[in-house]
């Protein structure tokens, strides 16, 4: 079974001091990125919308339950990579969100980058605009 398509579904989220860090990588591949479906939390989808022209679906803002939608997408196999730019030097009142959206993103075989360098693999990567099945996804779920 083919889970993911060659049009990926990506969301984009980005603490706050990493705004400015994830609007500059989407628009630095704003042509890949405008190939894909993408969703965003509410300040970075319109953030990344502005400053790029991309369509971007808003969710909620993070901290009032936008990664808690993200997440709900994933468990609904809704959402193939999730790009989360996350500050690795302040303290999230919504850390314990953050920590079930990574979660069930390693659970759901969810590509994940949390830092430039590791979007900029996967945009880099053959995979990304072709049909892909992760092999222990569907190990995991057959049991
Ligand atoms: P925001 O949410 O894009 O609405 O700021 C991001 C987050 O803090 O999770």
């Amino acid at each position: 079974m083919t889970r993911m398509a060659a049009r990926k579904r990506i969301a984009l989220v980005a603490h706050d001091a990493m705004k400015p860090a994830l609007v500059a990588w989407a628009a630095r591949n704003r042509d890949v990125l405008a190939r894909h479906d993408l969703w965003g939390t509410g300040t970075t989808g319109g953030k990344v919308a502005e400053g790029t022209g991309l369509e971007v679906t808003r969710l909620k803002s993070g901290p009032l339950g936008g990664d808690q939608q993200i997440g709900a997408m994933i468990a609904e196999g809704e959402l193939d990579i999730l790009v989360f730019f996350s500050d690795p030097l302040t303290a999230m009142p919504h850390d314990v969100d953050v920590k079930a959206l990574l979660r069930i993103s390693t659970l759901e075989q969810v590509v994940v980058a949390c830092n430039a360098a590791t979007a900029d693999f996967v945009v880099a990567s053959g995979l990304l605009e072709a049909a892909y099945s992760p092999v222990e996804s569907e190990a995991a779920h057959a049991g």
